[in-house]
C-alpha cells in the first residue's frame, strides 16, 4: 500500500468510527452548526462530532497545528475532503472564519493576528460576518464609502458608515470589513481591510425583513467605532488586494459545497418518480434533452473541479478559474431546479404544510435559494466581466 493509500484508509477509518450516523445524512439549513459565542447544538450527536473534530484540528485540516489545524499537506487535505464527501459526513462547524478569513490571514496576516483570531475560530468560539456591500456599492464594490479615519493618537481608526446585506450580522462576534482610509486616493487604492469586534461601542445591527417575513440579512451601522490599528490586515490602501484573495476563497467554498463538501438533498432522486414511469421510461420525452444536459453538466463540473484542485496543488494561478466555477455552478443549480420544478408541477411548489413531503419542501426551498447564489459573492454578470478580463484578456 502506498503512503497515500495508507493515509486514505486511516482517514476513512477515523471518520467511520467518529462521525455519528445521524450526521452522515443530507444537511438542512436548520441543522447547520455555526461556531461562535452563541454556539448551540440541536443534538448530542452534533456536539460529539463538533468536539471530536475540534480536538483533531479537523475544522480546517490544512491549517498549521500551531493555529488549531491538523497540519495536513494539501494532498492529504484533498484526500480528507474526498473521504468526507464519499462517506457523506457533514461539516462539523460552519463559519466564514474557516472558509474565508482564515485562509487570508494565513497568507497575509501578522503573527499576532493569526494567534489572536485563528485559534478562537478553531475552537469554534468566534463567528465572523462579511462587511463588504453597501447601499450603493454591491457589484461596484470599490465605490464603498464607510470611512475609517486615523485618530490623533495614531493607534485607532474611527469608523463611520453602514453595510448592507450582511449575512447573519446579528449572530456574528466579529466582522471583516472593507473601509475607505484615504478619500483622496483613486477608488480602489483608498480601501483598507479591517477586523471589527461587533460588541464595540457604536456598532448597531438591524435585521432586514424580507417578503417571507424573516431573513438572515442585516444592516450594520458604524458610529465613531474605534478600531485598533493592529486590526488592519495588510497595509493601508491594500484592502482591495486582500478582498480579492478572500473572494477567491468564497467562490471556491461555494463551488466546493456543490461538489459534495456539504452533502445536500439529492434533488434528482426526489424528482425521479416524477421524471420516470415505473417501466423506467421518461414520463415526458420533451424533458429528455434538458435532463441529459443537467446530468452531463454536473459530471463536467465535477471533473473540472478536480482539475482546478490539481492546479491549486501545483500552485498555479487559479484566480480566473474561481470565477468560472462560481458562475457555472450557480447557474447549473438554477437550471437543475427549474427542470425539477417543471417535472414535479405543483408538488414542487410547496412552501409549507402537511400536504407536502419533507423532500418536496426541500426541493422548493432549494429552488428559491438557488437564485440567491447567483447574486451573493458577486453576481453572474460580474463573474462574466472578471472572466472576460482576466481569463480571456479582453479590454475592461
Ligand atoms: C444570499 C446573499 C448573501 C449575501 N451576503 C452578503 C454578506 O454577508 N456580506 C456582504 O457584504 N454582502 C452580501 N451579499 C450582497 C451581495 O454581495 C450583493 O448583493 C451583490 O454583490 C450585488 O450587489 P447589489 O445587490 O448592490 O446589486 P447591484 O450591484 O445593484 O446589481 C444589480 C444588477 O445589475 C447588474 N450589474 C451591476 N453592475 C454590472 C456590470 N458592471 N455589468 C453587468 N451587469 C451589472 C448585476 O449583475 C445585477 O443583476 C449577499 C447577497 C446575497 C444574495
Amino acid at each position: 500500500m502506498s503512503e497515500s493509500d495508507t493515509f486514505r484508509a486511516e482517514v476513512a477509518q477515523w471518520l467511520q468510527a467518529n462521525c455519528p450516523a445521524s450526521l452522515r445524512t443530507p444537511i438542512v439549513a436548520d441543522e447547520m452548526v455555526w461556531g461562535g459565542s452563541r454556539l448551540t447544538f440541536g443534538s448530542e450527536d452534533q456536539r460529539l462530532w463538533f468536539e471530536r473534530c475540534r480536538e483533531r484540528g479537523y475544522f480546517a485540516p490544512g491549517w498549521p497545528k500551531a493555529y488549531g489545524g491538523a497540519g495536513l499537506t494539501p494532498r492529504q487535505e484533498r484526500v480528507f475532503e474526498q473521504e468526507m464527501a464519499r462517506l457523506g459526513c457533514r461539516q462539523p462547524q460552519y463559519n466564514l472564519g474557516v472558509w474565508m478569513l482564515g485562509p487570508v490571514l494565513l497568507e497575509v496576516g501578522t503573527e499576532d493576528q493569526k494567534r489572536e483570531h485563528l485559534i478562537p475560530i478553531m475552537r469554534g468560539e468566534r463567528r465572523w460576518c462579511q462587511g463588504f456591500s453597501e447601499p450603493n456599492a454591491g457589484s461596484d464594490l470599490a465605490s464603498l464609502k464607510t470611512a475609517a479615519r486615523l485618530d490623533d493618537s495614531g493607534e485607532f481608526y474611527v469608523v463611520n458608515g453602514a453595510k448592507i446585506w450582511t449575512s447573519d450580522g446579528d449572530k456574528a462576534d466579529w466582522m471583516y470589513a472593507l473601509v475607505r482610509t484615504d478619500a483622496g486616493a483613486r477608488k480602489q487604492e483608498g480601501i483598507s481591510f479591517v477586523l471589527i469586534d461587533m460588541s464595540d461601542p457604536g456598532v448597531t445591527v438591524k435585521p432586514i425583513e424580507l417578503i417571507s417575513g424573516k431573513s438572515h440579512f442585516c444592516q450594520v451601522f458604524f458610529d465613531d467605532v474605534k478600531v485598533p490599528v493592529r486590526n488592519l490586515v495588510g497595509r493601508p490602501g491594500e484592502g482591495w488586494a486582500v478582498a480579492k484573495k478572500l473572494l477567491q476563497h468564497e467562490r471556491a467554498a461555494m463551488a466546493k459545497f456543490a461538489e459534495g463538501g456539504a452533502p445536500s438533498h439529492d434533488a434528482l432522486a426526489v424528482a425521479r418518480p416524477y421524471l420516470y414511469g415505473e417501466d423506467g421510461s421518461l414520463r415526458e420525452p420533451a424533458l429528455r434533452e434538458r435532463l441529459a444536459g443537467v446530468l452531463i453538466d454536473a459530471q463536467a463540473f465535477a471533473l473540472t473541479s478536480q482539475r482546478l484542485k490539481e492546479q491549486m496543488l501545483a500552485r498555479q494561478d487559479v484566480s480566473g478559474l474561481a470565477a468560472i466555477m462560481k458562475l457555472v455552478q450557480t447557474e447549473q443549480e438554477i437550471a437543475k431546479y427549474e427542470l425539477l420544478q417543471q417535472a414535479m408541477g405543483l408538488r414542487g411548489l410547496g412552501w409549507e404544510g402537511e400536504a407536502f413531503g419533507t423532500d418536496e419542501l426541500a426541493v422548493c426551498r432549494a429552488w428559491l435559494n438557488s437564485k440567491t447564489y447567483t447574486i451573493g459573492g458577486g453576481t453572474s454578470e460580474v463573474q462574466l466581466n472578471i472572466i472576460a478580463k482576466r481569463v480571456l484578456g479582453l479590454p475592461g
